[in-house]
């Protein structure tokens, strides 16, 4: 392990040692990909021990429920969100999965916010139900419709923030003052990982992340973690993810995103700045209607962003809506036309990349949800969804420029 107190450095400095040391065998500084699926013991004794827990350390014994270098990875994890402890999965879903397995069951209650990923939306409005959790869907926003959707049973509260497509910001701390004690508060921070934002700081019981997104933020791997307290870690550990159903991350995925967070600091300060410098000028065209970034002044809750989030950065992502008519062009139109002609952008979901990424909900995400239910989230025709990269944003703004002189 570290010889560094990581209590006493900077968040960029903790976050490129934590959870890794040189390694025990030979020494190496770069944490070992340890792809076996079992590990074996002298004798008799000395496994029946590690079984039993009784050996002091970390001992694995078989990748499902541990694995040298996933432990690095989570002890990296929850040195990065100040959690006590963190269990990574092979995804973000096997995150969100996890974390409702471990804590609910048949007659509990369950608030989720009314626009969440589109894979947690199938666990809140299909999975759940039909196992007997009753679900509520509010606007998390409104804390007067959240304090008027909590009931006896209620056991957890679960939002993004800031969430998935509009950007909008959920007030973690005043959520959790209305949950008290027994309910959890589980937020998915996967499009703010810190140092943007620190939700267990802000009061969150529960934070969850893809991983596959900014904290991997290369693009090549899945992964999922749950970061809070040591004893509702062990809970989602024992309960659900890795003994029972069984979702650890591969070996090699956990080396992945080992790699990949020794820049997150570094990553995270250009993706923001960047998403800054792209937002205000999308903000100045006159092709565009709207901008949805919590950084503008103009975002109906950049007071509220500004508190929660931290190091006036307010993440990588944003959102415009295209003017209804763009040169005689529907605004769907002009929003496919607008994608095609940009040359840097690949068209892609997926965010967090070095790459910038941008999609039309209209026409891909969201294009099997009825319209009026599209419209009901925000999600108009002419919605863009951008994930800034890490190219030049000079080069990102001149590409957008000549992608409109060409609708
Ligand atoms: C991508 C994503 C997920 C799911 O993560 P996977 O790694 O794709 O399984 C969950 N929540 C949010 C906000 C996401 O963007």
């Amino acid at each position: 392990m570290s010889k560094i107190d990581l209590n006493k450095v900077e968040f960029e400095t903790m976050v490129i040692h934590a959870g890794q040391g040189a390694d025990p065998a030979y020494g190496a500084l770069a944490t070992p990909i340890y792809q076996t699926s079992t590990f074996c013991f002298e004798t008799v004794e000395e496994g029946a021990a590690k079984f039993a827990n009784e050996v002091p350390g970390y001992h694995p014994v078989y990748s499902r429920s541990g694995n040298p270098t996933t432990r690095a990875f989570e002890l990296k994890c929850a040195a990065m969100e100040g959690g006590e402890d963190c269990v990574a999965t092979a995804s973000g879903m096997g995150a969100v999965g996890s974390v409702m397995l471990a804590f609910l069951k048949t007659g509990d209650h369950v608030i989720f916010d009314n626009a969440v990923y589109g894979g947690t939306n199938y666990v809140a409005s299909t999975n759940l139900p039909e196992i007997g959790i009753e679900v509520s869907r509010v606007d998390t926003g409104d804390l007067e419709a959240v304090k008027a959707a909590i009931k006896p049973n209620t056991k957890m509260i679960y939002f993004e923030t800031p969430n998935n497509p509009m950007l909008k910001v959920t007030d973690i701390a005043a959520i959790k003052k209305l949950a008290g004690p027994d309910i959890k508060v589980v937020v998915d921070g996967t499009f703010a990982p810190p140092p943007v934002q620190f939700a267990l700081k802000q009061g969150a019981d529960i934070v969850l992340h893809s991983i596959t997104k900014y904290i991997n933020g290369h693009g090549d791997a899945l992964g999922g973690i749950v970061v809070g307290k040591a004893d509702d870690i062990a809970r989602v550990r024992k309960n659900s993810v890795t003994k029972i159903n069984g979702c650890p991350p591969s070996p090699f995925n956990s080396y992945l995103v080992l790699r990949g967070m020794k820049t997150l600091a570094l990553r995270m300060r250009q993706h923001c700045a960047s998403a800054l410098e792209v937002a205000k000028y999308l903000k100045s065209n006159p092709y565009v209607k709207t901008v949805y970034y919590p950084g503008l002044e103009s975002h109906p809750q950049h007071a509220l962003a500004s508190r929660q989030m931290e190091n006036g950065m307010y993440g990588g992502m944003l959102s415009f809506e295209l003017n209804d008519n763009v040169k005689g062009l529907s605004s769907f139109d002009a929003g496919k036309k607008l994608l095609n002609s940009l040359k840097i952008p690949a068209i892609a979901v997926s965010l967090g990349d070095p790459d910038t990424l941008i999609e039309h909900p209209a026409s891909m995400t969201h294009a099997g949800v009825a319209p009026e239910d599209r419209l009901a989230a925000g999600i108009t025709d002419g919605l863009v969804r951008l994930s800034v990269g890490l190219e030049s944003p000079k080069d990102l703004i001149a590409d957008f420029e000549q992608a409109f002189q060409a609708l």
